[in-house]
This record gives C-alpha cells, sequence and structure tokens, in this order.
C-alpha cells in the first residue's frame, strides 16, 4: 500500500507529517510523493488563513478525481477549528483533527474495509498531556526539526491557532533530549526547536526554554540549535544573558512582530508595545555584541489600520533591520474576535500594502547582506548543486551558495562571504 503526504502550514505541520508518514511505514505502507498514484492521501491542513483551507479542500478533490478509489483523509487544523465545516467536505473519506494523531490508521483501514466515511474529531482537553509523535526520519533534510511544545494560551485577536491546537503542553526533556542524542549519532549537526507557542515550552512542566537550550548544547554531535518563534515579552534580562552563553545557539531569532504600530498592536491583543519590541532587539543586540540577527512575521491590514498606522509599521520594520520579514494579508477568521471588528480593510488595500512592506523588507535585507561581505560565519551545507556547489545557510540564517571540494551535505563549514545576487551569498571555504 502506499500513501501520499501533502502539508499545508508551519513547521509543526511539517514535522508532524513526518511522523505520520513514519507511522504509516512502521505499519507496512511505502511512501509516494505528492503527484504520484497512491492508496491513501492525506491532507495535513493549515487554518490560519481562509485560503488555507481552500487549498485543503482542492487538493482532496484532484486526489478523489484522479484516483477515485483511493482512501483521502483530511487531518490537522481545519477540522480541529471547524469541525463542522470540515466534517461536510465529502471529498475526504477520513476527517480528523490535531489530537490522537495515532488513531489515522486505524480510522484508514475502517475507511478501506468498510467504504465508510469516517469523521473523528476529538476535541482538546483540558489538562490534556504532550501527544508523543516518534520522528527519527528527516529524509532530504540535514536540519532536523523537533517538536518540543503544543498549544498556546494566548489570544491574539486575530489567531484562530487555540482553537486549533489547545492549552499549552510541553514534550519532557528526556524525550526530547533522548531524540537529539538520536539525531546526533545519525549524524545531523543542526536541530531547530518548534512549537506552536515556542517560548511558552515548560510553563505546563515547570521547566523554561532556556534550560531546554542549555541541556540539549551538551549533547556531543549537536553542534548547532536554531529556535522556531519567540514573543518579545518573554525575553527576560536573565534568559538572554544565558541564551548568549550558549555557542552552539544560533543568533538568528524570529521574534514574532506582526505591527511595528502600537495602536494596531493593542487592537491585536497583542501583549507589547512597539517601543517594547524594539527594546529587546537592543539588548539582545548589546548581549550578543551585534553578532545576531533578527526575522519576523507581520500582518499587514489588520482591521481599522489607517494609512498612517500602517505607515509607521513599515518604518518601524525598516528601523529593526530584519533579515528576513514573512508578510501576511490579515485573513478574517470566524469566531476570532478580529473578524467582527469594524473597519475592515478591502482586499485591493491589503496586496498593495502586502507588496509595499515587502518591498521595504527586502530592500533592508538587501543592505543587511552587503554589510555582511567580507566577514567569514560557518554553513551548514545543505543541499547538493553539484559535485562541488552547495546551498546552505549561516548561523546568522543568510542563505548561501558555496564552492565546497571534497565536501558532502550535512557538514558545517567556515566560509567567507564574497558576493550578494539578491538572494543569496556566493561564499568560499576558508580554512
Ligand atoms: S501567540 Fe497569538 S498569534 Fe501566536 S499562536 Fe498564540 S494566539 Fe496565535
Amino acid at each position: 500500500m502506499r500513501v501520499s503526504f501533502y502539508t499545508l502550514g508551519c513547521k509543526v505541520n511539517q514535522n508532524e507529517t513526518g511522523a505520520l508518514a513514519q507511522l504509516f511505514c512502521e505499519n507496512g505502507y511505502t511512501l509516494a510523493g505528492p503527484e504520484e498514484e497512491a492508496d491513501v492521501f492525506v491532507v495535513n491542513s493549515c487554518t490560519v488563513t481562509a485560503g488555507g483551507d481552500k487549498k485543503s479542500r482542492q487538493w482532496l478533490r484532484r486526489a478523489k478525481r484522479e484516483y477515485p478509489g483511493a482512501i483521502t483523509v483530511l487531518t490537522g487544523c481545519y477540522p480541529q477549528a471547524f469541525p463542522e465545516e470540515a466534517a461536510a467536505v465529502e471529498e475526504a473519506d477520513v476527517v480528523m483533527g490535531n489530537a490522537n494523531r495515532h488513531a489515522i490508521l486505524k480510522n484508514v483501514d475502517i475507511a478501506l474495509s468498510t467504504q465508510q466515511r469516517v469523521v473523528d474529531i476529538v476535541p482538546h482537553q483540558k489538562g490534556e498531556q504532550f501527544e508523543e509523535l516518534p520522528m527519527e526520519r528527516f529524509e532530504g533534510h540535514t536540519r532536523a526539526f523537533i517538536k518540543v511544545q503544543d498549544g498556546c494560551n494566548r489570544q491574539c485577536a486575530y489567531c484562530v491557532i487555540p482553537r486549533a491546537r489547545g492549552q499549552v503542553r510541553s514534550r519532557s526533556e528526556a524525550s526530547i533530549l533522548k531524540e537529539l542524542k538520536a539525531l546526533a549519532d545519525a549524524g545531523y549537526k543542526e536541530v531547530v526547536f518548534s512549537g506552536i507557542n515556542l517560548p511558552s515550552y515548560g510553563q505546563d512542566t515547570g521547566t523554561t526554554l532556556i534550560e531546554l537550550i542549555e541541556h540539549s548544547a551538551e549533547i556531543e554531535g549537536i553542534e548547532r540549535i536554531r529556535l522556531g518563534s519567540l514573543e518579545p515579552d518573554v525575553l527576560s534580562d536573565e534568559h538572554i544573558a544565558r541564551m548568549a552563553k550558549v555557542e552552539k545557539l544560533c543568533p538568528q531569532f524570529h521574534l514574532s512582530l506582526q505591527s511595528g504600530c502600537t495602536a494596531t498592536l493593542r487592537r491585536m491583543r497583542r501583549v507589547y508595545t512597539a517601543e517594547e519590541y524594539a527594546a529587546v532587539v537592543a539588548k539582545m543586540r548589546a548581549v550578543f555584541h551585534n553578532n545576531c540577527s533578527f526575522t519576523t512575521d507581520v500582518i499587514v491590514g489588520f482591521p481599522g489600520e489607517t494609512e498612517e498606522e500602517f505607515a509607521q509599521s513599515l518604518k518601524f520594520v525598516q528601523e529593526i533591520g530584519f533579515l528576513k520579514v514573512h508578510v501576511f494579508p490579515y485573513s478574517q477568521r470566524s469566531g476570532t474576535p478580529a473578524a467582527t471588528f469594524p473597519d475592515q480593510i478591502p482586499e485591493s488595500v491589503k496586496a498593495e500594502r502586502v507588496r509595499a512592506m515587502q518591498a521595504a523588507a527586502d530592500a533592508v535585507k538587501d543592505t543587511l547582506a552587503q554589510q555582511m561581505l567580507g566577514s567569514t560565519d560557518t554553513v551548514l551545507l545543505e543541499k547538493p548543486l553539484s559535485s562541488q556547489l552547495f546551498t546552505g545557510y549561516t548561523r546568522l540564517y543568510l542563505p548561501v551558495v558555496v564552492t565546497a571540494p571534497n565536501a558532502s551535505a550535512g557538514q558545517i563549514i567556515n566560509c567567507q562571504l564574497d558576493s550578494w545576487d539578491g538572494e543569496r551569498c556566493r561564499a568560499s571555504v576558508v580554512k
């Protein structure tokens, strides 16, 4: 039997698809590519935007049309957040949410043997535990993504995620360290910690993210630890100082912004002001002696965002100097407070603001990359473009292409950054 996956959304979703694929393979399935024929098609959905829901439905429809005898599965955040709507998606033979992922095999078996639809969306429970889904293979990746946490206890006005993911629950440190040791033994040198709200790691188990980082850094063979998205309000002076002492920690911080305008942040129900955000960045730059970089997410066209507020947000993004910005147009999600806010912004205005914000962010990235030329940094070699040419990322997360004779993917080498083409740096190996 063959199973094919289609994954939408964040790194956590991608990690979970890997774990589900492993589960299927351990039970006699082989993996088929996204365009290949299969007996089971699984879409691991994302519901952050309405566009994500639509893509999931389209993919299921196409799988049913091209392979009418196959079993289709809709799982992930869309069914969890909108169970009634997802249960009515007739192109899906099995509909499941994020909870109780292990049941996927049993549900597929039932659908196969009875030819009946199975809808099994288990609501999140108060006090539920982190669901362990072993994941030891990251085929095609030289960096290993480790899910360490699930859920979010915040209530940002635009966000449907707490509904889809439930309350904060953290994976046990012992389980994470065991996985890290196995990854190190398998030759992985860089690991990325991911979660739905990563900084809340340990809130429910009496530990903290910084403790996890410190203990993970003790594992021999793991040379780089990278972090997923952080929130500015949880980065205390003590935690910043401790992070700076962990040499293996890549000093690239994805610090969630969402808007550079304090009035918009208040309406979004974010818990910091633009000024507080800037102060955290300044503090980190001082502690890391300016040898760090910042990336972020920004939403444009949030309800009530005036031209003036948008201009403030754009100016803030330029002033902080992000190495990379993911720009999203605000997406109205039913059931969230912001969906009913007055002064919704027309799609055409949002599109124009996305374009302007992205252009400003790209110009900043260009300037930063040019400033880095001539410096040296280590690069994890990722995709080989030829026998000697590799793509990769520096510790600061600058994309590079490096000529490295006699090297292989997965190796970390010291490079000098020579030139910038607007997309990547060309780099050369230094001894
Ligand atoms: S912190 Fe806010 S934006 Fe992030 S997942 Fe939680 S509710 Fe959503």
